[in-house]
């Protein structure tokens, strides 16, 4: 109705609105940070489906991260509403190829249970291939060498299944002895992966394109796709996306080509202009104002942002006012740096009277190594905080060990999830016995679990050399707990009872007796780590209930593909802690507490705070003393500036926090503009609060009740962190200051920040 289409319409600008109603097959959106773009495209999908009779389940939405796709179903959902919205096909990449295979891997040859490899499971595989074979080459490098072989993608005609890749690499001519090595390890690696029936985030995207290539009525529902942060796409995922839109070629993009920081996971902003020549006639259409940020907060970016000259220069412009000017703030070190920060939140929310709260306020780490320091200052202040991106809930040695047997009962040819629970609890089976077991599997070519129910059966082909009593634990203990709780399951799927995946990993931890176990490996904190588990099983309960409303079951029954129901939780439950690294959140919303958030600046991506800070900002940190790319470091400190809405601090420790504490030198992206910021936070007077209000949209109280009995340090600048003279000395360029590390590639380094470690 009209009515609907003046709803939708009421909040867009003129751009905006062309872009959501466009008629044009390809619409590409190239536009700067906070114009809208993700608010354009979350319309266009609400406008396909409302104005246009779009079915949702026609639709493909794809987003970077976990975190971003719920937010961005969770806007349509109440646009939309009926909960049309679980309808549409959208997530990452990664989760939408994971569908796809889930309902129609095995016409690709796909195990009908194969489970997913993330990001630490490849490393350690990697880690092990390198040491048993004695390859003299760095296992990081090598993972990112064999995740870039895999992520490139390439012309049609290629084949991407893994003896594709492996065919590819063996034509390379005149290999270097380190060459042959990296390609020794990527064939060993693809060939465990496969024996333990797992795919690494790579296969699940070059797996779903083999897939849709051999069997296009799969997506021949597909009316359109449409991705946001298209600039973070890579060859892979260029592919998927043409593959998922084949049938009618009805594609939406929008990116920025500033905010791409990927570029170590093979990213290509290349791909923006591949779009263009493979699509000829798109609709190209620009966003030029800033929704978002203060005026002051959007002019330093630029100036950051522009110091690149090779860039794609596009028009930005603030419809706010000017607002606070950001904060450059060096303080002695990163614990005083820390201090400095609560103590200017505390401030902030403090003199806004009720109007900012902690979820107001995000700290931007550049990589999650850094958030000892923030976190320790928060928890001595009392103020309750959640991490996102980086830091691992799911890592943490209980959990871990929990989600390792959910994974082997569902998949028990998984031989790393197998491999670490051998002896945990502990069953006295050595290390030693465990590596002599994998050896000897992996001689067989037989998985973990199928050579040691060989041998507790007594096989005489499997006799290993492990101990009587070895074999006893083994077969008494692990094998038997597992196959109890499987039969369970299997009893309750045969007499329908409600079995489902929060009773499973009760059932387990009962058999386990794990909180017996805690309380006796761990008798100092096993308290915490219960509670850990508490959690983690209403993160389950969360999820089961997520389910029932949201049937992931659209995907269509087509003729001749035949469609594999994923109706079991576990499954689900198990792909979506392997994919959701970039979200995984600690002390998320309990009881509806405001928080602060605590995040990686990749995980920041596309969201926005009114209060920012962007701590660590020196040579080293930013750019990243391991990152080869320093535009890409660049764009990265712009993506961190660009998230604040009124007030933006970045801040430098002085000295190194490490064994000789040597001087950090200012990041040579700020260094030029240092003069434009303020040396400290702003006064929060009664015009200051005003200016921030009317950038958030908000009602400032009255005047009364935020100044009286306020506390004397409060009301003035930030008396408990006097500038000390020291510490706002302007460092000559190339002078005297070292430590933070040199900048240039080093080849003796790693190559690439690992901030998912
Ligand atoms: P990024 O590049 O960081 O992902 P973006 O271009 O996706 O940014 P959005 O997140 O969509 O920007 O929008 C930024 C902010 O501006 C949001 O709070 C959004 O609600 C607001 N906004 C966008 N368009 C308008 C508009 N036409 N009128 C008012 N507010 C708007
Ligand atoms: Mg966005």
């Amino acid at each position: 109705s009209s009515e609907r289409r003046n709803v939708i319409l009421a909040k867009l600008n003129d751009a905006q609105s062309r872009a959501v109603r466009s008629k044009a097959p390809t619409v590409a959106i190239l536009a700067g940070p906070g114009s809208g773009k993700t608010h354009t495209l979350t319309s266009r999908v609400v406008w396909l489906v409302d104005c246009e009779g779009f079915r949702p389940e026609d639709v493909v939405v794809a987003t970077f991260t976990v975190k971003a796709a719920r937010e961005m179903q969770e806007r349509i959902g109440k646009a939309l509403g009926s909960g049309r919205e679980k309808k549409l096909v959208l997530g990452t990449f990664h989760s939408i190829a994971r569908r796809y295979l889930a309902a129609y891997g095995r016409h690709i040859g796909l195990a009908q249970k194969f489970g997913i490899a993330d990001d630490s499971d490849s490393r350690a595989i990697i880690l092990r291939i390198c040491k048993r074979l004695q390859l003299a080459i760095d296992p990081p490098a090598a993972r990112a060498w064999i995740s870039k072989r895999k992520a490139k993608g390439s012309g049609a005609d290629s084949d991407f299944s893994s003896v594709g890749a492996q065919k590819l690499l063996t034509k390379t001519p005149a290999k270097t002895a380190g060459q042959r090595e990296l390609e020794t390890c990527y064939t060993e690696y693809q060939s465990q992966l496969e024996r333990s029936n797992l795919l690494d985030y790579d296969d699940l995207l070059v797996r779903c394109v083999e897939l849709l290539r051999k069997f296009p009525s799969c997506v021949s529902n597909v009316k359109t796709v449409l991705i946001d942060e298209y600039q973070d796409t890579n060859g892979v995922q260029y592919e998927l996306m043409k593959l998922l839109a084949q049938k009618h070629g009805r594609i939406t993009v929008v990116g920025d080509p500033d905010q791409s920081i990927y570029g170590w996971r093979s990213a290509e902003i290349r791909n923006l202009w591949r779009l263009l020549e493979d699509y000829p006639g798109a609709a190209e259409i620009s966003l030029e104002e800033n929704y978002r940020s203060s005026q002051s907060i959007v002019t330093l970016s630029l100036l950051v942002i522009q110091q690149d000259e090779k860039r794609y220069k596009k028009a930005l412009k603030p419809v706010h006012n000017k607002g606070s000017r950001p904060v450059l703030r060096r303080l002695k070190n990163a614990s005083t740096e820390a201090e400095w920060i609560v103590s200017e939140i505390r401030r902030a929310i403090l003199m806004s009277g009720g109007m900012l709260t902690h979820n107001d306020v995000a700290v931007l780490l550049r990589s999650a190594a850094l958030s000892r320091h923030v976190e320790s200052a928060l928890g001595k202040a009392g103020v309750a905080y959640r991490m996102v991106g980086g830091f691992k809930f799911y890592d943490r040695a209980e959990i871990k060990t929990v989600l390792d047997y959910l994974r082997v009962i569902h998949q028990p040819e998984n031989n790393d999830a197998l491999a670490r629970i051998m002896n945990v609890p502990r069953r006295g089976i050595g290390e030693g016995t465990v590596k002599s077991l994998i050896d000897e599997a992996e001689k067989s070519s037989l998985s973990l679990w199928s050579l040691l129910v060989k041998h507790c059966r007594g096989d005489r082909a499997a006799k290993t050399k492990i101990s009587k009593h070895a074999e006893q634990k083994i077969s008494g203990g692990l094998l038997r707990l597992l196959d109890s709780v499987r039969k369970r399951i299997e009893q309750a799927a045969n007499d329908s009872s409600q079995f489902g995946l929060v009773e499973i990993i009760q059932q387990l931890l009962e058999a386990l007796s794990f909180q017996k176990v805690l309380q006796e490996t761990h008798p100092d904190d096993h308290e915490q780590r219960w509670a850990n588990v508490q959690e983690f099983i209403s993160l389950a309960n969360d999820f089961v209930r997520d389910l029932g409303q949201n049937v992931d079951d659209y995907l269509p029954e087509i003729d001749g593909v035949q469609q594999t129901k994923d109706v079991d939780a576990l499954p689900r439950f198990l792909a979506n802690v392997s994919l959701a690294s970039d979200a995984q959140t600690k002390g998320d919303d309990q009881d509806n507490k405001p928080l602060v958030t605590l995040s990686t600046i990749h995980a920041a991506k596309g969201l926005e705070w009114p209060i920012v800070f962007v701590p660590a900002v020196y040579n080293g940190s930013i750019p990243h003393m391991r990152s080869e790319d320093n535009d890409e470091e660049r764009r990265l400190l712009y993506v961190a500036m660009t998230r604040a809405q009124a007030l933006l601090h970045l801040s430098c420790p002085l000295y190194s926090s490490n064994s000789n504490g040597e001087r950090n030198e200012l990041s040579p992206f700020v260094k030029p503009v240092a003069a434009a910021f303020a040396k400290k936070g702003p006064c929060f007077d009664r015009p200051v609060m005003s200016e921030i209000a009317r950038i958030l949209e908000r009602q400032l109280p009255a005047e009364q009740s935020i100044y009286k009995g306020m506390p004397a340090m409060f009301s003035t600048e930030d008396s408990l962190f006097p500038l000390d003279p020291e510490e706002t000395r302007e460092i000559p360029a190339g002078g005297a200051a070292r430590g933070g590390s040199n900048v240039s590639a080093d080849a003796s380094r790693p190559k690439r920040p690992r901030l998912y470690g």
